[in-house]
């Protein structure tokens, strides 16, 4: 049997959780935690990166720094997990879908004007698949309608856009590391923030309304509580495990892409018969090889090929249901414009395995079961 996903490992996770409860210091904002922030702000060059509990966490977080509030429409695919939606109807906010282009499967840049409205305060680009999303038309329309830009790089961390690091584009940019995700640490995340006058507010509502960041920095003696707030900071023992993989970042990357571009190679020829669709990665785009997908002609041929795998071994997943279909999505949200290719090429979508340690030979003999199945 091959798994649709296994969590990443190094082999360090362990010795580094140990070193951890040996410091005796398990709760927030220890050594790991510090060294997992700095390698983030290196990486993506950004002022400020703060460890979150999640993903959803970080979104969450972003979306009380830009105060958006009832009544306030925020622009965002369907086709994305429902956090992206989640962090704004907490607070009130109208999550606007647009639809997405078919070849990347994100927001459609083009699409997304027509859909302002003298509520909108903000567009959350999702960049699915690790694929960048068009960034400087968006961050243009942004600056032109006066709108904040959160990215969902949930999938993106490592990938560029012409060479700039996803999730360091927007004003704020959200990583996940679920054990999904190519990077983990179990449940955990990220924020970027680029401008630093948010910088303070923010280590305020993650540390549950208090400046304790401040207190252990020696800046202040006694710490207080200074604001509304959660508790945003994961455990040391997730920072540990996470340092363990992105102290080996480049590793674990080429290894991913290797087998990306493996199964692209192997699928190839029934791509160009016309049979299934492949991703497609902008030349202007380097992505981080999270998830490998084809499209099949329709939503039956998708679920007999899922099952036709299943029989040979291999566990294949399709993926979002668009989010303005489901219960909450028609409650919270609203479609703007036409479905054209949302509901579509989401019927179309499966994704193959994909994790650090899958092998070429395992990605060859899934391959040969795709090929099996169109009959070549
Ligand atoms: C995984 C994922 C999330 C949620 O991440 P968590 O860390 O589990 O909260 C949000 N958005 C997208 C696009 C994701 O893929």
């Amino acid at each position: 049997m091959i798994s649709f996903n296994v969590p990443p490992f190094t082999g360090k996770e362990i010795e580094y959780m140990g070193q951890a409860i040996a410091a005796q210091k398990i709760c927030g904002d220890g050594a790991f935690t510090t060294k997992c922030s700095r390698w983030l702000e290196e990486k993506t060059k950004t002022k400020k990166a703060l460890l979150t509990t999640s993903c959803t966490h970080a979104t969450e977080l972003a979306a009380l720094l830009t105060k958006v509030k009832e009544g306030d429409e925020v622009i965002m695919p369907s086709f994305t997990f429902v956090s992206t939606a989640d962090a704004f109807v907490l607070r009130g906010a109208t999550p606007v879908f647009v639809d997405i282009r078919p070849d990347t499967m994100n927001l459609d840049e083009n699409k997304i004007e027509a859909a302002i409205t003298e509520k909108t305060v903000g567009i959350v680009p999702v960049h699915y698949a690790g694929v960048s999303c068009e960034m400087d038309k968006i961050m243009e329309i942004a600056k032109k309608h006066k709108l904040w830009v959160i990215e969902d790089a949930a999938q993106g961390i490592m990938s560029t856009y012409k060479g700039k690091p996803l999730g360091a584009i927007g004003d704020f940019g959200c990583f996940s590391f679920h054990e999904t995700k190519n990077y983990s640490m179990g449940e955990g995340g990220a924020l970027l923030i680029q401008d630093e006058s948010y910088v303070e507010e923010a280590e305020i509502i993650r540390e549950k309304g208090t400046n304790r960041s401040k207190f252990h920095r020696g800046q202040v003696d006694k710490y207080t509580w200074m604001n509304y707030g959660s508790s945003y900071l994961p455990s040391e023992l997730n920072a540990a495990y996470l340092w363990a993989q992105l102290e080996k970042a480049d590793s674990i990357n080429e290894a991913r892409l290797a087998c990306w571009n493996r199964y692209y190679k192997n699928l190839d020829k029934l791509r160009e018969s016309g049979k299934i669709e492949l991703p497609v990665v902008p030349p202007h785009c380097v992505h981080n090889a999270h998830m490998f997908y084809l499209k099949t002609a329709d939503i039956e041929e998708r679920t007999e090929f899922i099952e036709y795998m299943k029989e040979k071994g291999v566990l294949t997943v399709f993926h979002y249901i668009p989010l303005h279909t489901a219960p909450a999505g028609q409650r919270f949200g609203r479609f703007h414009g036409e479905d054209e290719y949302t509901t579509k090429e989401s019927e179309r979508l499966v994704r193959l395995p994909m994790y650090y340690g899958l092998t070429l030979e395992q990605v060859d003999e899934i391959c040969t079961y795709v090929k099996g199945f169109y009959g070549q």
